[in-house]
């Protein structure tokens, strides 16, 4: 039996295992504090059952692990708590067990493929990858669309595939920038990605980036005079409002936008789609949505630029709640249905 981390998105720390009981827990590696990602496989195990551990540390999400035999296809497992978990190996073949459903970069080639839309590089990343990108169309009004600034936040990578399902067949009108992996090495790596020393990407838009992929989002947006932003994170593990999908509303005139954005999404929800109410909507100076916390992020910095009308985090929960369970396709769904709201706000406002 061997239980492993080397293939993409993998991140675990064996600390134990005695019989067939393996304790564990997940890699912090540059992350300050505490995060809750974790992904790895295990083989030749045919007709064991072991329990994962990661007690104290309540990391398994109330479905149970997510579980996948291609890293394509996810599926809870559903049973334990949040601390463990047993699965029985039906044979020797490789299976996947996640913190959630993992959205493999490849999953995002496919779709461009698919859709016909033109891959190229955005810059190199300190690790020496090409991070990917997209561009659409020219001119104004000029639109940014981006996720895995934490790159463990994969709920927002399907949200980005159902808005690109959507924009590919009623394109908007100026130019889309996409940058699906905004923290490319660390999707690829497996990092938390969130609170990475000294800061992490949502906290680079300063004045003298550390991380590449930033330098040029900035970059682009000066030069393309942005005036929309759509940003899709996930939001943290478990519990509460991280049971929704949620906008995060910002002070001020943007306020106007993101409700308005938030009433039309409502709307335009179809019943295959992850639930949304605007009821859930984080509103400013509210829980962890301070403006004293805005410094670097995102959301900051592209609303001090001159043209812009409209900056939105979308935040997407990993698990849902039990009449509204987070799945694949429902997750994609949604996106469609984000995509339409986009569509809809981007031409109103640009006629
Ligand atoms: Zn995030």
């Amino acid at each position: 039996m061997r239980i492993f981390t080397d293939f993409t998105g993998g991140n675990i720390h064996v600390l134990e295992q005695t019989g067939d009981v393996v304790r564990i827990e997940p890699e912090l590696r540059d992350t300050m504090g505490v995060w809750f990602y974790w992904a790895f496989a295990v083989e030749g195990a045919a007709g064991r059952t072991l329990m994962f551990d990661m007690a104290p540390l309540k990391w398994v999400g109330p479905w149970g692990p997510a579980v996948s035999f291609d890293l394509v296809h996810w599926r809870w497992l559903g049973g334990g708590d949040h601390s463990r978990f047993t699965y029985t190996f039906p044979s020797d073949e490789p299976v996947y067990f996640a913190h959630d459903l993992l959205y493999h970069p490849d999953r995002f080639f496919r779709l461009a493929e698919r859709l016909n839309l033109p891959v190229q590089t955005l810059c190199t990343s300190e690790r020496g990858r090409k991070v990917p990108c997209v561009r659409l169309g020219e001119g104004s009004p000029a639109v940014l669309l981006s996720a895995r600034h934490h790159c463990c936040e994969a709920t927002g990578s399907y949200v980005l595939e159902g808005v690109l399902e959507t924009l590919t067949k009623t394109p908007l009108p100026g130019s889309v920038l996409v940058v699906p992996f905004v923290d490319y090495d660390g999707v690829l790596d497996g990092d938390q990605g969130k609170n990475r020393a000294p800061h992490d990407h949502n906290r680079d838009y300063i004045d003298a980036p550390i991380y590449a992929s930033i330098r040029e989002i900035k970059k682009d947006a000066v030069a393309r005079g942005l005036q929309y932003a759509f940003d899709f994170h996930s939001p943290w593990h478990w519990g509460g409002m991280n049971d929704c999908a949620f906008v995060v509303r910002s002070s001020g005139e943007m306020l106007k936008c993101q409700q308005a954005f938030g009433q039309k999404l409502e709307q335009l929800l179809t019943p295959d789609a992850l639930r949304y109410r605007t009821a859930h909507d984080l509103d400013p100076e509210t829980d962890w949505n301070k403006s004293a916390h805005m410094k670097g992020c995102l959301r900051g910095f592209m609303s001090t630029l001159p043209e812009m009308k409209l900056v939105l985090t979308l935040e997407t929960t990993y698990y849902g709640e039990p009449d509204n369970i987070v799945t694949q396709e429902n997750l994609v769904a949604f996106g469609r249905c984000v995509g339409r709201a986009i569509y809809q706000t981007v031409t109103e406002c640009s006629q």
